[in-house]
């Protein structure tokens, strides 16, 4: 019988849970042998391997988090771990490895099938910033988080007649502040794709002020790094109280949606179809709504498109 590992690497998102245990649960129904291995790479060169069974992910599709930890392994960017982890998947009988992470992650699994061990790739962060898939696990939840989030501070931003500017996360990429932003009537979104004129935001709130309006909403992404210094902007050019919410790392956490639970369990299912023919070098990715894989070297060398459909909805709106 084929025995397989599953990890986590990189930053966690909501959802990696339900990957794991869609893994787990998956292998075993083919019969195969699964094990765990701790804090991503990490634990594979230490050793950090526990057995699993269907009771190991008992109770877990709802948590956020992973269980299997996660952590960054410097010493896997080099030829020499990558060999070390070989090794210790020939010495513990793996026959390939499903790995939940980002790009950094899907080299490390790229390297690692080169060395004989067919590792899958499944795309796990709320970013939704890797270019082979439409949609990665997390990201739903993470965007419902921010929404939820914001939609409170828009009730004290309205009491006290005051401007909001809130940065969400996303690393590079302004998915979630786009969907946050239209979710929740933002006035404007600032994102690293497009470029913005604060002039013309701070313009445009002049205007709608004439109408009555008095709080104001501004989401912005943290790739954009500039949130302190758009927020003193705003309120120096309209006199608009302006404050700044940074909402970080609750974004990462909670219970994830019925999307990422769905697709995480879709994705850790294909990845364990792939292990069981003995298919490596693979990420499952998302495209036109379908579970798909695709080499790891071509996804990584993918581009995605913005969401220009939603921008030019929100630039074509009246407030
Ligand atoms: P996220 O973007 O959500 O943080 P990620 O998977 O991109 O996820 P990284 O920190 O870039 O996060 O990568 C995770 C781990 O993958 C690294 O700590 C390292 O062990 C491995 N890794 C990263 N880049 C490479 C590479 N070029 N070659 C081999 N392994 C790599």
């Amino acid at each position: 019988a084929k025995k397989i590992g599953v990890l986590t690497s990189g930053g966690d998102a909501p959802g990696m849970n339900a990957a794991v245990r869609a893994v787990c649960r998956a292998a075993l129904a083919r019969g195969m042998e699964v094990v765990g291995i701790k804090r991503g790479y990490n634990g594979l060169l230490n050793g950090e391997i526990i057995e699993m069974n269907a009771r190991t992910v008992s109770n877990i599709i709802q948590r956020g988090g992973t269980c299997l930890y996660t952590a960054r392994c410097p010493e896997f960017r080099n030829k020499e771990g990558v060999q070390k982890g070989a090794d210790k998947c020939r010495e513990i009988g793996l026959d390939g490895i499903v790995v939940i992470g980002g790009d950094g992650s899907f080299r490390g699994a790229a390297d690692l099938s080169a060395m004989g061990i067919p590792c899958i790739g499944l795309p796990g962060t709320i970013d939704n910033d890797i270019s082979c898939t439409e949609y990665t696990i997390g990201y739903d939840t993470a965007m419902n988080t921010a929404m939820e989030m914001i939609d409170k501070i828009r009730d004290t931003a309205q009491s006290h007649d005051r401007c909001s500017v809130v940065e969400v996360m996303g690393r590079n990429a302004g998915y979630i502040a786009i969907n946050v932003g239209l979710a929740v009537g933002a006035e404007a979104v600032i994102t690293p794709e497009e470029d913005y004129d604060l002039d013309a935001i701070c313009a445009k709130m002049q205007k709608v002020m004439k109408s009555g309006k008095t709080h104001f909403l501004i989401v912005v992404a943290e790739g954009v790094g500039k949130t302190e210094e758009i927020t003193k902007l705003i309120q120096e050019k309209t006199g608009v109280e302006t404050r700044a919410t940074i909402l970080g790392h609750v974004q990462r956490g909670g219970s994830p949606t019925v999307r990422d639970r769905v697709i995480a369990t879709q994705m850790g299912y294909h990845a364990v179809e792939l292990l069981e023919k003995g298919i490596g070098n693979r990420v499952v990715g998302m495209r036109d709504n379908k579970i798909y894989d695709v080499d790891i070297q071509e996804a990584l060398s993918m581009t995605k498109p913005f969401e220009d459909e939603l921008y030019a909805i929100l630039n074509d709106t009246a407030f």
